[in-house]
């Protein structure tokens, strides 16, 4: 339902939850973070209200520069803790949020398992962090494991990826909004612009089969070649 990411700011957990809490009015029945914290990724993510879970973060699970977060709205398995997302790979080196659908899990699912993948939620989304992992294993880019995991994908989504030995993040759409929010030594990914505008009013909206790359010190996007594209950058008229 609602996706918001961060990179450059000193504790992403509240840029995120902010968002997250700007994107309350979309309406959603779990909602989640993850942020990496400069040896692994935290994760933290329960069916309910943002309130409960800002109370866990603020207690110490999460922090660091790098992270993303989620409200669902379930379509696939029931709105349950461990159906919440981010998603993890097996490693726990992935983290992964979507909106939207993956038509194809079932298959993908099948086919994931007979190789020794082991499942933890009920959701479509799941595949990816898994098949993101493999590529990943094979010794790709985050961004080309990113890439090379779409082409497999049917349905429609926005994705955002946070992995534990990068301090970049990663985001991906096709047929669900995405755009990025550029501000000063940080970056933002969202959903819906909302979510970042107590942050910057910089956007850059992301076309169907765009990966971007951000980082502190900006972000790159390509097509899904892996061929760079440039996407213009717009001013959000701000209506409170
Ligand atoms: N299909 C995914 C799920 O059920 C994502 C739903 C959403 O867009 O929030 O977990």
């Amino acid at each position: 339902c609602g996706i918001i990411g961060c990179v450059g700011r000193e504790d992403a957990a509240e840029p995120i939850l902010s968002g997250l809490e700007n994107l309350e009015y979309r309406g959603y029945d779990s909602a989640g973070v993850a942020v990496r914290n400069g040896s692994g990724l935290d994760t933290c993510k329960r069916a309910g209200e943002i309130s409960a879970l800002r109370d866990t973060i603020r207690a110490g699970l999460a922090s660091g520069p790098v992270g993303i977060g989620h409200t669902r709205w379930s379509t696939h398995g029931a709105p349950t803790d461990a159906n919440a997302h981010p998603h993890a790979d097996c490693t726990g080196d992935v983290a992964v949020v979507h909106n939207g659908i993956i038509e194809n899990h079932a298959d993908l699912r099948a086919d994931l398992e007979a190789r020794g993948h082991e499942f933890r939620s009920e959701t479509d989304t799941e595949v990816v962090p898994h098949l993101i992992e493999e590529r990943l294993a094979d010794g790709l880019h985050p961004a080309a494991a990113l890439r090379d995991v779409l082409d497999v994908l049917e349905g429609s989504y926005a994705l955002a990826v946070i992995v534990a030995d990068s301090d970049e993040l990663y985001a991906a759409r096709r047929g669900s909004p995405l755009l990025l929010g550029i501000g000063d030594g940080a970056a933002y990914v969202a959903s819906d612009a909302p979510a970042f505008l107590d942050a910057t009013d910089r956007a850059v909206f992301l076309h169907d089969g765009d990966v971007a790359t951000l980082s502190a010190d900006g972000y790159v996007v390509t097509d899904g070649d892996g061929a760079v594209v440039e996407r213009p950058e717009r001013t959000i008229e701000w209506a409170p």
